[in-house]
């Protein structure tokens, strides 16, 4: 990564911060924070999610998201929007207004335009950068590539966030392109509930990102929370040993952050990077890599 594209990430992990604490400073929900840090980053062409999402094999753009709110257990998600601006606005559109929590392809896009939310052309999301990570995918696939490995970098870059707010309520908010050349209407970990989302004040708010198929094989944001819930691991260790530990060893790759009540927070990954920041009040910290 260059020091240009470097300080861009920062500066987007600061302004996608400053969105969710003026929510927050506010008195305002966990929910409309994780909303408007989320919405930030999908705006923003440099991460996986809205503008910039990654393509599928066909070179088209079908976004996932999930919202969960830690009170009731209220949640809502997508999946497959091929039109929506704001993929998470969708998701939090089926929470709050319908009786549904997941809905899917055409009629989640016809859902969510329903309720009054911006439409794009499939040339809004595009970014020459997620191009390129389709062609060099696809070269790979094809066998013709020298690149060692698994770029991470190219598969992943789902957004996230989880909140505390005033009233002590949690919420958890993830949105994603999905994982680069995927086929088959294939869907991740991100708006499957348990999955790659989660968020219940007894436990904590949890958000994924990484290889979508073991995320959902292992429940990971359920697990997490079934383990700070029923064990008595702390946030971090529970989080620790099940990205490190058992997802690492079943060779999935990926991280997520978490968020308990009592403001304890874990940020487990074992990529080589993973873009990530945390504010509270009088401190802030944004970072990339694992030794930050
Ligand atoms: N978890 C996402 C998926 O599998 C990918 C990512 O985290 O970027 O779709």
């Amino acid at each position: 990564m260059t020091p240009e594209r470097d300080s861009l990430y920062r500066q987007a992990l600061n302004e996608a911060l400053d969105a969710g604490e003026a929510v927050l400073e506010a008195g305002g929900t966990a929910v409309d924070a994780v909303l408007a840090v989320v919405v930030y980053m999908e705006d923003s062409p440099l991460f996986n999610a809205g503008r910039g999402a990654g393509f599928t094999a066909e070179g088209r753009n079908e976004l996932d998201a999930a919202i969960m709110r830690g009170d009731d257990l209220a949640a809502g998600s997508v999946t497959g929007l091929t039109r929506i601006k704001n993929p998470i606005l969708a998701a939090h559109a089926v929470m709050t207004a319908s009786e549904h929590v997941f809905l899917s392809g055409p009629g989640a896009d016809a859902f969510a335009e329903s309720q009054g939310l911006d439409t794009v052309g499939p040339a809004y999301f595009f970014t020459p950068e997620r191009w390129e990570a389709l062609e060099k995918a696809r070269r790979k696939e094809a066998g013709t590539s020298s690149l060692p490995g698994l770029d991470a970098d190219t598969k992943y870059g789902t957004v996230g966030a989880v909140a505390l707010d005033r009233a002590g309520h949690l919420a958890a908010a993830t949105s994603t392109g999905g994982m680069t050349l995927k086929r088959w209407n294939r869907i991740g970990d991100a708006p499957v509930i348990g999955a790659g989302t989660y968020a219940d004040n007894r436990a904590c708010a949890v958000s994924c990102t990484g290889h979508g198929e073991y995320f959902i094989r292992y429940a990971v944001a359920h697990d997490l929370a079934a383990r700070v819930r029923h064990g008595r691991a702390s946030l971090r260790a529970a989080a620790d040993s099940l990205i490190m530990g058992e997802l690492l060893r079943a060779g999935g790759l990926g991280g997520l952050i978490a968020l308990d009540t009592a403001g304890q927070m874990a940020m487990p990954f074992i990529t080589p990077g993973m873009y990530r920041g945390y504010a509270r009040p009088g401190t802030r910290e944004v970072a990339i890599y694992g030794d930050e």
